[in-house]
């Protein structure tokens, strides 16, 4: 029961019973309705032939009764002796005809004796004895009825009045329900009705007025109505009165209760009705029982196992005996076992994964691949071999085994039949018995006790590196599923060996460079601060050198790109072959190398590498047939000895290295703390790669003529924009690149550049007269300078005449430059003395030197025309060049009152802010197309 209500609680249970229920009652009901319907035709059937027998009945005994009381009246008078009504009286209250009696005179004036002579009956009463009359009379609201009768002779007739019984007359029992009733209508409106007769509750309102025996044309007739709130039957029939009784036309009516519908139910009926719906009732509950036990029950259960089953829960049925629900519980079974076992395999598959994610090597990742492939096929052993990508005839085998917890590796030849055995069976090989040496790859299984074995190949990218085996006691009990499981294993090793290729390559592409193959500055500057850190305040040493190879832009330049890779290909094979193996040689960028000396015990040793290096580069290098000599400069720095961090070992090594370039290349330096005090030496080591990574820039800044306004020469000015960093000023990095003799690479470029530029110009035809070039001390001073210069010249086709050399005094001062300048001026070339009143100002060296212009140092030119000594300086500086067959440039005029003064005074050309800043060369063009040509006379106008 309690299951039952279970069942009932759930909502297929309800519907069902719902639709049982539904199912039961509705044909039922119609039934009971049919039934009733049926019952009611008859029972009013039965009614109305009932009623007709019975009123028929009423009528007869009625007619009886009247001709009993026409002969009782008869004999009463006719016993009713003279004047004495007493005998009449007594005899009247014996008989049950008549409830009294009246005698009154004929001519009485009561209300029968009127109505009796108003009926007309009255006159065949008197006349006759043998006649009565029946005559109704009201009083109140009640109707009385009387059989009158002379009495007497007919000369003093007088009237007997029989009051007739009603109740003996109609009948009825007044304790009685009035079911039935007979009423008499003795004329129109005369309507007579037993005592007690409940004539509002029976008969219909206004009854007398409808009751007009005259109206009544057959001489029965049956009609109904609505009384009391019952329904009611009548059945009229017109009375035949007895002989020797007159009366006005009369009427019966007999009236009989209808059965109501509720009537119609018995108490049989109730009881049928009851235990029908009883057995509806057992019945829906059975069949409800019985269905919702068949189905509901395992209808839930499956419910419920299919939520498990959601959940990854295991939720398998119990089978049931051969029914519809049976088939579906079995099909169920049969997902659920797949289901599960694909979810198995996902979590499996997403555990490797996970594994492979977080396995940072090919060991790891292997070991986590055997132990999942015992776990999923149940194997007693399993293997991974990785075959050696170069021969394939030899593989690294890692097995392992149910009982051990770490798997073991060894190196096995293999069998070359195998190997495309296995790359054709991507679903798996079974290998029913292991033989040697064909099966060498299995051996470490057999020795493990395993009899059969199942073997995978791994592809990457189409290619077979890997084998992947399980190794079973007894026959293998690999299910299809399990097999397609390990084949996705084997597609998970397969991707993670590829990735680990990809990822070596990649790491090779970020850590080494790609030229040489050496660790670039990325791996140095990791391999150095691991150095760093341990070496730190321990006894061990090492030693870091920068290492700059000599004139390699020289070969770049001269022999092209390829053959300066090539240089470096050798260099870097060169610097390898000076070390030891676990030292480190890297390469940091363009001809820079930087060595990470292990284990140096002191700076000796250090010493004697530094210079097998220099030895072994300064060899020299053959290209294209012909022998070229590179060297190298060395800076060396100590660790810890110099630097506790990377940055200031490269820092050291960098100071170093320039040290050996500056003291004529080709040697090593030690690093040396005074020389980080040196300040030229930070904007120095910069200034060295500018040139490579072309850094530099000319800006020409034009002199024009005080005469005429016209430009007559620009004056080329470096620029430098570092990499890194603001651009820097020439005045803080010329002085640094003249003190390290970069000056004369950078020189070198300068002129050739500006001479590149004049070239154009020229060509565009808007060159102006001369082009100045700065030339520092340095650059004078070496001896391949003038030959430099004529080569840049002829390669430009640049009369000499058209350049100036821009020197300042202290150039002058060294003897050795007096030489250089004479050979310079002979071949052409303008000298200017720049920044005139400056250094030692001797008027001597105007002489001496085959000189062609002044500059006027802008700080005399600052102060004009106010301070009266700047002036005087600069009226006396340009009277004497002049004297001296010189021309006068005036530098740094910024205002129009310099200008005029220095116009006034005979300054031949005027260089500055007021009339234009330095520019690049495309503004220059501009300005040059713009202006006329010498001759011409215009007023200054400042142009930026
Ligand atoms: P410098 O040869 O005397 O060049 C004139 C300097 O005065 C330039 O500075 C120029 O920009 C600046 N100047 C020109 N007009 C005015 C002005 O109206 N007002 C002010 N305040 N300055 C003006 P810059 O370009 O900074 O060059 C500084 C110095 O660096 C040069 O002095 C020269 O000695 C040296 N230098 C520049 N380029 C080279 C080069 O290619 N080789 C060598 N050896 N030295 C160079
Ligand atoms: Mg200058
Ligand atoms: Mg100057």
């Amino acid at each position: 029961m309690q299951k039952l209500l279970r069942h009932l609680r759930t909502s297929i249970g309800q519907r069902m019973a719902e639709v049982i229920s539904l199912a039961a009652c509705a044909p039922l009901l119609v039934l009971f309705g049919l039934i009733s319907w049926q019952r009611s035709v008859d029972e009013s059937g039965r009614m109305q032939s009932e009623l007709g027998a019975r009123s028929e009945a009423a009528v007869s005994g009625l007619q009886s009764r009247l001709a009993a009381a026409r002969d009782v009246s008869a004999v009463l008078v006719a016993g009713a002796s003279g004047r004495d009504d007493r005998v009449l009286r007594a005899n009247v209250i014996v008989s049950p005809a008549f409830s009294s009696v009246t005698v009154v005179p004929a001519d009485h004036n009561g209300t029968v004796a009127r109505t009796l002579m108003r009926s007309g009956a009255g006159e065949d009463v008197l006349r006759n004895v043998d006649t009565a009359a029946l005559v109704t009379a009201q009083f109140d609201s009640d109707t009385s009825i009387f059989v009158v009768r002379r009495i007497g002779p007919a000369a003093e007739a007088r009237l007997a009045i029989f009051e007739l019984d009603r109740h003996w007359l109609l009948g009825s029992d007044p304790d009685q329900a009035p079911t039935f009733g007979l009423v008499l209508v003795a004329g129109a409106g005369a309507l007579l009705t037993p005592p007690g007769f409940p004539r509002d509750a029976v008969l219909p309102t206004g009854v007398s007025a409808q009751f007009d025996p005259a109206a009544f044309e057959t001489s029965a007739e049956r009609f109904g109505w609505q009384a009391g709130g019952r329904e009611w039957l009548g059945h009229s029939a017109l009375l035949q009165l007895p002989s020797g009784l007159v009366a006005p036309q009369s009427l019966t009516v007999l009236t009989m209760q209808a059965n109501t519908p509720g009537a119609l139910l018995t108490a049989r009926g109730v009881l049928i009705t009851l235990a029908a719906v009883l057995s509806l009732l057992l019945a829906v509950g059975a069949a409800v029982i019985y269905l919702t036990g068949l189905y509901v029950a395992p209808l839930a259960a499956l419910q419920t196992a299919l939520d498990r089953l959601g959940r990854h829960q295991q939720a398998r049925l119990e089978p049931r005996r051969a029914d519809e629900i049976s088939d579906a519980v079995d099909a169920y079974n049969r997902a659920a076992t797949r289901i599960e076992g694909e979810f198995r395999s996902l979590e499996t598959l997403a555990e490797v994964d996970r594994m492979l994610l977080a396995a940072d090597d090919v060991e790891a990742i292997v070991d986590g691949l055997l132990e999942r492939l015992l776990r999923t096929t149940g194997a007693a052993s399993s293997c991974i071999v990785l075959l050696d990508p170069n021969t394939r005839s030899y593989g690294r085998n890692y097995f392992l085994t149910a009982q051990r917890a770490a798997a073991e590796m060894s190196r096995v030849p293999i069998d070359a039949e195998l190997l495309p055995m296995v790359e054709n069976s991507p679903q798996g090989l079974t290998i029913a018995r292991c033989e040697e040496p064909r099966h060498s790859v299995i051996a470490p299984l057999r020795e493990a006790g395993s009899e059969y074995f199942w073997m995978w190949p791994v592809n990457v990218e189409g290619d077979l590196r890997a084998l992947l085996a399980v190794g079973f006691q007894d026959a293998p009990s690999v299910v299809p599923d399990t097999a397609r499981q390990v084949e996705e294993f084997a597609g998970r090793l397969a991707a993670a060996l590829s990735k680990q290729a990809r990822d070596a390559v990649l790491y090779r592409q970020a850590h080494y460079d790609g030229m040489t193959g050496l660790p670039n500055r990325l791996l140095l500057a990791d391999r150095l601060e691991q150095e760093v850190a341990a070496v730190a305040g321990g006894s061990a040493r090492s030693a870091l050198l920068f290492v700059d190879l000599d004139h390699f832009k020289k070969i770049n330049d001269s022999l092209g790109h390829a053959a300066g890779d090539q240089v470096l290909a050798i260099a870097a094979q060169r610097l390898r072959g000076c070390v030891k193996d676990g030292d480190t040689v890297a390469r940091i960028g363009g001809d820079e190398f930087t060595i990470i000396l292990r284990q140096i015990a002191d700076p000796q040793a250090a010493q004697v590498v530094a210079e097998r290096i220099v030895h072994s580069l300064h060899k020299p290098v053959s290209i294209g047939g012909r022998d070229y000599r590179i060297g190298a400069s060395i800076g060396v720095t100590m660790l810890p000895d110099d630097a506790t961090s990377a940055e200031d070992a490269m820092r050291n090594a960098d100071l170093a290295m320039y040290r050996a370039k500056d003291s004529g290349r080709g040697r090593a330096v030690f690093f040396e703390p005074r020389m980080r005090d040196l300040k030229i030496t930070a904007t120095t080591s910069g200034l060295h790669r500018a040139l490579e990574r072309r850094e530099f820039a000319l800006y020409y800044q034009p002199q024009f003529a005080s005469s005429n306004g016209a430009i007559v020469a620009v004056e080329a000015l470096l620029r430098w924009q570092a990499s890194r960093g603001r651009p820097r000023d020439p005045k803080e990095f010329v002085p640094a690149a003249e003190q390290s003799g970069l000056i004369i690479d950078i020189g070198a470029w300068v002129l050739e550049t500006a001479c590149e530029q004049y070239a154009e110009w020229r060509a565009q035809e808007i060159a102006p007269a001369r082009l100045a070039v700065n030339i520092s001390a340095k650059q004078l001073d070496s001896p391949q300078f003038f030959g430099l210069t004529e080569s840049i010249l002829q390669r430009f086709s640049i009369e000499p005449s058209c350049v100036e050399f821009e020197l300042t005094e202290s150039v002058l001062a060294a003897s050795a430059a007096g030489d250089a300048l004479e050979r310079l001026a002979k071949l052409g070339i303008r000298i200017a003395l720049d920044d005139f009143g400056t250094g030692y100002s001797a008027m001597n060296y105007l002489r001496q030197h085959p000189i062609a212009v002044v500059k006027i140092d802008r700080s005399f030119v600052e102060d004009l025309p106010a301070d009266g000594a700047s002036a005087t300086l600069t009226d006396t500086i340009i009277t004497m060049a002049h004297a001296l067959g010189k021309e006068v440039v005036a530098e740094g005029v910024e205002t129009a009152e310099q200008l005029e003064f220095l116009r006034q005074h005979g300054c031949d050309f005027i260089q500055g802010h007021l009339l234009s800043r330095p520019l690049p060369a495309r503004k220059i063009s501009t300005l040059l197309a713009q202006r006329p040509s010498v001759q011409e006379s215009l007023p200054y106008t400042a142009t930026g």
